[in-house]
Parts: C-alpha cells; structure tokens; sequence
C-alpha cells in the first residue's frame, strides 16, 4: 500500500500542472504591421503573421497548442513572417486565407501553410467572420478586400478589421448592430485617417479602447484625425510603439 501511495505521489508531481489561462488578446509591437494572437487553453488564432523586422516572443506562448492563421489580406507587413510561423509554430494552419488578388510570390507564401482540415478545437472563444462580399463595385485596391473579424471572449469581444478603408467599414460595420457589442477596436489600418470612421464608431456604442498597431514615423500612423474621433468618443487610443506588446483578457 505504502509502495502504491508512492508511485502515485511521484506520478502526480511528475506530470505537468497545466496552468489554466483565461482566453486573452495580445497585439504585438513589431512596428508598422499586424500580428495579433488571441491564446486559449489548446489554441493560438493568430490574426495575420505580419510586422517590419522583428518578430514577437510568440513562439513560447503558442508551443504547446495548435496554431491557426487567419489573414486580413496580402500585403506584405500582414504575411511576411508565415515561412517562420511555419517552422516554428506547432500544427500551424491557414483558417482564412486573403481574398484580394495575389501575385505569384505572395500566392507561394501564402501556399507554404496548408489550409485548416478540421474546425476550431476550442469553444472559450467564438469567432465571427463580418467581410463583406468582395464583388461590390464600390472597393478598391486591396485593403477594403479585408476580412474582418470579431472575436469573443467569455467577458468582451475585438474588433479586427484589418487594412478596411470607411468605403468597406461603411458595408460590414451594419453586421454589429446583430451581434452583441464590442469592447476593443484594432484601429483598421493602423489608425490611417480613411479608417476608423464616424459611421463605425457609431456602430460600437460599447467601445471601451482602440489599439494603434503602428510605428508612427513609418506612415503617421496613428493619424491625429483618428485619435481625435476615437477621443470624441471616451475612447483612448493605446500604441504598440508606446506601450509595446498589448495583453487584454477577452
Ligand atoms: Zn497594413
């Protein structure tokens, strides 16, 4: 008996304590460009691959999940760290490819992650696709081809738009008066000043903060504009360039 209480004690103390987390948003400084990971207890979703010359201490959050890539669209601070994600990130798969039209050296990138066989294996947080359709005459060049995401947690949800421009925000942003309110925005396009509109922020009655993902000397971004109208609306406007990597529970 004595012997079998011992086996079991040194079993015990032997396996791993899995540490339970509470599902959160990190957007990474990786200066002008977007990276976000949302982490779970068995998933890491990661909200484009993109940045400038840096890549963000991902790999030891991430490293004991699956991993899962859903791209905003193809420009090159979106997707440029994939081939490392594909190395270094366990059972990465590509959830939601770009939809604007892509070259052949962005369409061979973006091959080197196969596509997801099997659905999301988490359900702590739930995630809704609001892109509108890409036939509407009205959009051009690639950011308004932007998928768009919302993301919820247990307690508040993120706004991911992408590059969207306000002619695209204009379409989706009519889908968040069905689902239940946002509390975090990822300025679209990195704060540029025809994103983040009049007509969205109307649309987020329950906006508690906006995430800039930017280096300011890069584009501006940013722009003052953008900060003013999020001001407008009790809303601060936090920067990676200021603040570095930003964790928020969701
Ligand atoms: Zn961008």
């Amino acid at each position: 008996m004595r012997t079998l209480l011992a086996a079991i004690v040194i079993f015990i103390m032997a396996s791993p304590i899995a540490v339970e987390v509470h599902p959160f948003v990190v957007v990474w400084d990786i200066g002008q460009g977007q990276w976000i990971t949302i982490v779970t207890n068995n998933a890491c979703l990661h909200f484009d691959m993109g940045g400038e010359n840096r890549l963000p201490p991902v790999r030891s959050l991430c490293l004991n999940k699956r991993n899962r890539v859903y791209f905003s669209h193809s420009d090159m601070d979106h997707i440029k760290f994939l081939p490392w994600g594909a190395t270094h990130l366990p059972h990465l798969c590509d959830a939601a490819p770009p939809l604007d039209p892509m070259n052949a050296r962005k369409k061979r990138l973006i091959a080197s992650v196969h596509l997801c066989r099997s659905p999301l294996n988490t359900n702590e947080v739930k995630i809704v696709e609001i892109t509108p359709s890409i036939n509407n005459k009205t959009f051009k060049g690639h950011n308004d081809f932007s998928r768009v995401f919302v993301v919820y947690g247990p307690d508040r949800a993120i706004l991911i738009p992408g590059d969207s421009t306000a002619t695209a925000e204009r379409v989706w942003s009519k889908r968040l008066e069905q689902l239940p309110f946002v509390q975090i925005l990822v300025a679209g396009h990195h704060g540029s000043r025809t994103s983040t509109s009049e007509a969205l922020l109307r649309r987020l009655p329950d906006l508690k903060v906006s995430i800039a993902s930017a280096r300011k000397a890069r584009y501006g971004h940013p722009n003052p504009e953008v900060v003013a109208r999020l001001r407008a609306h009790g809303v601060p406007c936090l920067r990676t360039e200021i603040f570095g990597n930003i964790g928020l529970a969701l």
